[in-house]
């Protein structure tokens, strides 16, 4: 008897090998039929005897290729046609449907044996790929994910790359960016507008150049970045110089994991999320004494490295006597304007940075910066997520309308819905350059292009003045088309809801702690307790409100913040206190005239604030020059075996107060009580109160879960302290996996906010 199976499989299952795997079982399992991609997914028809057909389909639920990730695997029964063997078609289009697109991936163990092997045809060639690596998300002008709808559609291929094109029991069977030296792109080296060397002379050129010192700037998979010797204090100090970037740190790059240990702590987990698929840019704790620049990050404890993810990073890394093992591999940018990722653009912008540029003739469709990771608990735990990890959806918990979501204003991204998938974009950046909000816009056109989104209605931030704020007011003006504005911290508690899948509108307790965001009263929230569900929250609790001297704006000069929160806590500016000694009488005159008057001081209860006040009150940092430094620095003097903790003092209400904290911290300054045992006390003082205010919480609501959202909780020693602190007291701790905690997340959370709220 003959029967006969239709499957249909959604998910990422296109550019990831799915059809040859479906076409070896099909072989193995002898059964006849064809498999097909489609917008929606890939369509796969089979018909055998009944034991036959069920081998094939049991292999391929049980196994299928690595890098796909099924969302959905149906089968249905269908008559016998019946067919002679099996194929694999045309791919078909249709162009309501979408399909999840693959990120780029690293290359694979195999391409990098191959390249690196003489009698290999790809010997040293700079874009080996094969179905299990290589760009994707970055070469995609339109779906389906086909050579002529990717970037790779100028090249022609040869007859041998087109025969391992074509052969599904071959490694490169239907690999879209398939290439060789014979048909595919190629590499250049320039310098003053005109080409200096081609191929393998341009990388050793590069080479060269890196090892005299220069400054080079190497077209990679989402953009340009600049590359040179992290070993040499001369050459980081010319980075810092021409990027003005006074002190965030710099991305290091090494050829293997051996290397990193020598520098850095590596844990197992560590050691799996620099060598995933995704080789995000992981931060490691320092080992002690360590020959590195300090300029590389200073004040940090950690450093940022990857591994090389592109087989010309393979080539740019590969060792040498004489050459540096570790690379300094930063966005081709000036400070937080977006990466550069076109040529004429590149050598435009990068001008006044690099000394040369290795260029290569693959075109970069979207923009990708590297992502940021670190590992805690065990968990990857992600800062920037960008190249690797977007465009993969986050399954949502339930089906929701098309909407766009337009994030917030620092470390943007958006957010576009479709049935239950959130496509988070890819880290677009701080929205304050009209670079950025052309990124934005692109972006979002892009987005809606390849996943065949119509957005039916549009979220923002509650915050009147920003430019994704505005892109969305105007858009729905325009397409008359309803506007959900969202309280920031909302936005975040519902992220952190949706990161963890968590379907019920039962309520949860909100840490959403940040540095700002606008709240419902006009004053600048970050310090919040809310009580709520994707539906709404309460505020019900939060840090009692101090003047913030020129609004954001005093983010720069914790100084003034520490100043500030002294006087309106009716404490002393004392001449021995940290931040006010090497500050002039007049700077503090006009600062007192400021508070005094009021002018441009707006109340806020961040909690990034109070680390920054904390931060310069202790003379770690009084000056930043890049978002959280201050905090970060904090963190970074903390010292670990102190266990003593500094009062909060909590009013009936639940505002906590700050007087009697400043009071303790003023104290122990004027005790000369070492920097690390102040910043522990701060820490375990939050850390206690935090406890305090949840357990109260919970006696009056019953609600036993908490969530935690925000940039704060990028505080490594305070994010473990408290899961371990409200684990033990019977707490569930919710907190982020798969988006950033910072903003970079809350585009998820507006999402699921909008559809619930357009639900009513
Ligand atoms: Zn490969
Ligand atoms: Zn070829
Ligand atoms: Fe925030």
């Amino acid at each position: 008897m003959i029967v006969a199976k239709k499957i249909f499989v959604r998910g990422i299952v296109q550019g990831v090998g799915f059809r040859p795997k479906v076409f070896t079982y099909a072989k193995e399992s002898q059964v006849n039929g064809w498999v097909k991609n489609t917008s929606a997914g890939v369509e796969i028809m089979v018909e055998g005897t009944p034991a036959r057909v069920e081998k094939f389909i049991s292999k391929l639920r049980v196994s299928p290729p690595p890098l796909a990730k099924v969302d959905s695997f149906v089968v249905s029964e269908t008559l016998p046609i019946p067919y002679k063997d099996f194929t694999i078609l045309e791919s078909q289009s249709d162009p309501l449907e979408f399909i999840p697109i693959s990120p780029d991936i690293a290359i694979c163990p195999e391409c990098k044996k191959e390249m690196f092997n003489p009698k290999d045809r790809r010997y040293r060639y700079p874009f080996i790929n094969c179905t299990n690596c290589g760009p994707r998300f970055s070469i995609i002008r339109d779906i389906p994910y086909d050579r002529p709808l990717t970037s790779m559609a100028g090249f022609d291929m040869c007859p041998e790359c087109k025969a391992e094109y074509t052969n599904p029991e071959n490694r490169r069977f239907h690999a879209q960016p398939i290439a060789c030296p014979t048909c595919g792109p190629q590499l250049w080296y320039e310098y003053d507008g005109k080409v200096q060397s081609r191929k393998e002379d341009a990388l050793q050129m590069a080479r060269k150049e890196i090892k005299t010192g220069r400054i080079v700037a190497v077209k990679g998979l989402g953009g340009y970045l600049l590359a040179c010797d992290g070993t040499n204090p001369k050459t980081v100090y010319e980075l810092r110089k021409r990027k003005n970037r006074v002190q965030k740190p710099f991305a290091l790059m090494a050829w293997d994991v051996e290397v990193i240990k020598k520098y850095c702590q590596v844990s197992k987990a560590e050691e799996a999320l620099l060598s995933s698929p995704q080789s995000p840019i992981v931060l490691l704790v320092k080992k002690p004494g360590i020959k590195l620049p300090d300029a590389i990050a200073p004040g940090q404890t950690s450093l940022g490295f990857m591994l090389p993810y592109t087989p010309l990073h393979l080539l740019l890394m590969e060792p040498e006597s004489g050459y540096p093992n570790v690379l300094i591999m930063t966005s081709g940018n000036q400070s937080e304007e977006p990466i550069a990722y076109q040529d004429d653009e590149a050598r435009e912008r990068l001008a006044s940075l690099a000394d040369g540029f290795l260029m290569h003739n693959r075109p970069i469709e979207m923009r990708t910066d590297d992502s940021v990771s670190r590992v805690v608990e065990n968990h990857p735990y992600l800062i920037r997520r960008a190249r690797g990890f977007a465009p993969n959806p986050v399954q949502l918990p339930t089906q929701v309308l098309p909407i766009l979501a337009v994030g917030g204003e620092m470390k943007n991204t958006f957010c576009l819905s479709r049935d239950n998938y959130a496509f988070m974009s890819h880290h677009i950046g701080e929205m304050d350059s009209q670079e950025t909000f052309q990124s934005f816009e692109s972006g979002i056109e892009h987005f809606e292009k390849i996943f065949r989104i119509n957005p039916h209605l549009f979220a923002c931030d509650l915050h009147p003045d920003y430019l994704s704020s505005n892109y969305a007011r105007k858009r729905s003006c325009a397409e008359n088309k309803e506007l959900i504005q969202i309280q920031h911290h909302h936005a975040h508690l519902a992220a952190c809801l949706a990161d963890n899948g968590w379907k019920s509108d039962e309520q949860v307790i909100g840490l959403c702690f940040d540095g700002t965001g606008y709240g419902t009263d006009g004053a600048i929230w970050g310090g919040e307790f809310l009580v709520g569900n994707y539906a709404g929250f309460n505020r019900v609790s939060h840090f009692s409100y101090l003047p913030l001297p020129g609004g954001d704006a005093a983010i720069q000069h914790p100084w003034r913040i520490a100043a500030a929160y002294l006087q309106s806590s009716g404490l002393e500016w004392e001449n021995d206190l940290p931040p006010f000694k090497g500050i002039s009488l007049q700077e503090t005159q006009l600062l007192e005239k400021q508070l005094q008057k009021k002018i441009n001081t707006p109340p806020t209860s961040s909690l990034g604030r109070l680390f920054d006040a904390v931060s310069a009150l202790v003379g770690v940092c009084e000056n930043t020059s890049y978002e959280g430094q201050a905090a970060i620095e904090l963190e970074a003097v903390l010292d670990p075996n102190e266990t003593g903790a500094y009062e909060f003092e909590i009013a009936p209400s639940r505002e906590i107060e700050i007087k009697k904290l400043l009071t303790q911290v003023v104290r122990d300054i004027h005790e000369n009580v070492p920097v690390g045992k102040i910043s522990a006390h701060f820490h375990n003082g939050l850390n206690n109160m935090i406890s305090t205010i949840c357990e109260s919480v919970r006696k009056e609501s019953g609600i036993k879960t908490v969530a935690l959202s925000g940039g704060v909780w990028q505080n490594r020693s305070l994010l473990t302290s408290t899961i371990k602190a409200l684990t033990n007291e019977g707490f569930q701790i919710l907190w982020h996996h798969q988006v950033p905690t910072n903003d970079g997340g809350i585009a998820l959370g507006q999402t699921m906010i909008a559809h619930v709220q357009s639900q009513r």
